[in-house]
């Protein structure tokens, strides 16, 4: 009995060594007999078409996907207003009548006011305390879970590091001179800015040169130096004010329709999570790099005049934004938990970059001065 089972054994592992073999052998024949699940995306963009960084970054993303996938997922990416408008990228992925969208969070407060946490919080977090609350400190959780009541699935999607105040026409000595001020500032921002006194207005970046220049809005704030050079903001504005206290680290977005990708393989859902990743990192490394010599460019080459925002404003933002972040939460459990999350987070990571990012910036620049 004992030698039947042996030699059955025998037999048996033999088979399955020659079917191994046969298959290594006929590997390229049975791909062309039946060839992998094309799948043909579409991503529509809150950005205008090649804007420089978040423009291009979808498109580099979509080149590495049909790299990673051996071209199983192909990914056309359409910017604003191609297939939907950008304000209407949010409600096209959600309703499934495209698969994916790059934008960010806080353009979508109207609909879901906590969104905002996940791109910016005045006086808030950096990029890179971002990436850390998100992607080791719990907040990916919390943003997959609110984003799941609109069929979506998020992924952080690039990020600009601290950006400008903005572009305004005249000087801004004191808390005066914001009163009656339109501007387009977004999300949380915008709201502070109105408590400040001014109106705020939310306008996608591709339609803020023309209002700028029509007197449709006073002043505005885009991004930072490398993206305000390149939609010629120098032109339409003096004066450029820093530092952009309302958005210290935004993060944008890649969103997935849930169904679509639930539909694809493993595989293919680890190389999106993958390449957002990648891109979420590439972003940031693209606007370090190239803001500096922008600015140099603006300054020099444009007489953009260069002006830092007063203590007194400064502070006076940073008290409303502490009094309009808390209010956001409301009756929502979810929203409540992701209002704690952050700040307790945001409380941590704040007294451990004291010793850290920020001793260390201050020790350099003292040494500079020398
Ligand atoms: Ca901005």
């Amino acid at each position: 009995m004992k030698n039947r089972i042996t030699l059955l054994l025998i037999v048996v592992l033999s088979v399955l060594a020659g079917c191994s073999g046969g298959d290594q052998a006929s590997q390229g024949e049975t791909a062309t007999a039946a060839p992998a699940k094309v799948y043909k995306w579409r991503m529509v963009t809150t950005w205008p078409k090649n804007l420089p960084a978040m423009g291009v970054a979808p498109v580099r993303m979509a080149e590495m996907i049909d790299k990673m996938s051996n071209g199983r997922l192909k990914i056309t990416v359409y910017g604003a207003g191609e297939v939907v408008p950008a304000m209407g990228v949010f409600d096209a992925v959600s309703l499934g009548n495209v698969e994916m969208g790059h934008g960010a969070a806080y353009y979508w407060k109207g609909k879901v006011p906590v969104a905002q946490f996940f791109t910016a919080v005045p006086f808030g977090l950096t990029a890179q305390e971002m990436n850390g609350w998100l992607l080791h400190g719990g907040g990916m959780a919390l943003w997959e879970e609110l984003y799941a009541r609109y069929d979506l699935v998020p992924m952080p999607g690039g990020n600009t590091g601290v950006q400008m105040a903005g572009w305004f026409n005249k000087e801004i000595n004191s808390l005066a001179d914001i009163q009656g001020l339109k501007m387009r500032i977004p999300g949380l921002g915008g709201e502070v800015f109105e408590k400040a006194g001014g109106t705020a207005v939310n306008l996608p970046g591709g339609e803020i040169f023309t209002s700028l220049q029509t007197g449709n809005i006073d002043a505005t704030e885009w991004v930072g130096p490398y993206n305000d050079l390149a939609f010629g903001l120098y032109q339409v504005a003096k004066y450029y004010y820093y530092p952009g206290w309302q958005e210290p680290g935004p993060t944008l977005e890649i969103i997935v329709n849930k169904e679509a990708f639930e539909t694809l393989p493993a595989d293919l859902q680890e190389i999106v999570r993958v390449a957002a990743r990648a891109m979420n990192d590439d972003m940031l490394a693209e606007f370090t790099a190239r803001n500096n010599a922008a600015l140099t460019e603006l300054v020099e080459k444009h007489h953009v005049e260069l002006r830092r925002l007063p203590d007194d404003v400064l502070n006076r933002l940073q008290q409303i934004s502490a009094e309009v972040v808390a209010d956001i939460p409301g009756d929502d459990e979810l929203a409540q938990r992701i209002y704690k999350s952050y700040m307790d987070y945001r409380k941590g990571v704040l007294s451990y970059h004291e010793i850290s990012e920020r001793a260390y910036i201050n020790a350099r620049a003292a040494a500079l001065e020398q």
